[in-house]
């Protein structure tokens, strides 16, 4: 089966330090992998890289078997980056709304049938924010808002969701809700990958780890990560920083 994410080899540097350096990682259908690693570890940029936001300065980068840079099925990718800032948040624009532009991705016409209002429904209930539909998403909290885009990605039935540390700032309870969410829409097969800080968080409710420090210390099922010495060799083998709290 074509992988979702496929990274050969792949390096980035902003300026003269390399900020990824020979990541080779693939990500198959219905994963959900937690991508860890120290602070400028290279996480963020990684992302970006198997997003085609941002293009390697050597490798290669395939999204569903396709090169990134010829890739042209937005619709099957949900984004929600880092504090779930989003240029949505500065229109004048509802969660609904917001919501309802992940089914124009999907159906690519610009009236919606009912079909595509019913899809749109449903995306609102599955996150649970029917109740916020009509306030402005530029109103919500940060959880809110990343609940919203991802009924955005729902409504454009994407089948991979990358999240770049989603729970942030979350109090506990709210994070567990938000994981248990995560772990239903992977259910249904949509393939997860997301930057999670909280190293004791992710390894309970991910499938794969990759850990990172400019270059891939591990990348496999979660077991072997947790039997394995990649922690302590990306973190640095006095042990220290073993998890770090926001
Ligand atoms: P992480 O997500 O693991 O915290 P990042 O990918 O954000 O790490 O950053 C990796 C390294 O690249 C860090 O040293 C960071 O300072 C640097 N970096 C990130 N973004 C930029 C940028 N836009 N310009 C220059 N350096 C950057």
């Amino acid at each position: 089966m074509t992988d979702v994410v496929h990274l050969e080899n792949v390096s980035f540097s902003y300026g003269e330090q390399p900020a990824v350096a020979d990541v080779t990682l693939s990500v198959g259908a219905g994963e959900f992998l937690g991508l860890i690693g120290p602070n400028g570890s290279g996480k963020t940029t990684l992302l970006h890289l198997l997003l085609g936001l941002l293009e390697p300065d050597s490798g290669r980068v395939e999204l569903f078997g396709q090169p990134v840079s010829s890739f042209d099925q937005g619709e099957r990718i949900g984004y929600v980056s880092q504090g779930a800032t989003d240029r949505a948040e500065t229109m004048p624009v509802t969660v609904r709304e917001v919501v309802r532009m992940g089914r124009f991705a999907h159906a690519g016409h610009s009236r919606l049938a009912e079909e595509d209002r019913d899809a749109v429904d449903a995306a609102l209930a599955t996150v649970d924010i029917e109740n916020l539909a009509e306030r402005r998403i530029g109103s919500l909290s940060g959880g809110q808002r990343q609940r919203a885009y991802i009924a955005r990605a729902l409504a454009s039935e994407a089948d991979l969701l990358a999240l770049d540390e989603p729970t942030v700032g979350v109090d506990a309870e709210s994070r567990d809700a938000f994981y248990q969410l995560l772990a239903s829409l992977n259910d249904r097969g949509i393939t997860i990958v997301l930057i999670e800080h909280d190293i004791g968080v992710v390894t309970d409710r991910v499938d794969h780890i990759a850990c990172l420090n400019t270059q891939l210390y591990h990348h496999g099922d979660t077991e072997s990560f947790v039997e394995s010495d990649a922690l302590a060799d990306a973190y640095g083998a006095s042990g220290r920083i073993v998890q770090h709290h926001h």
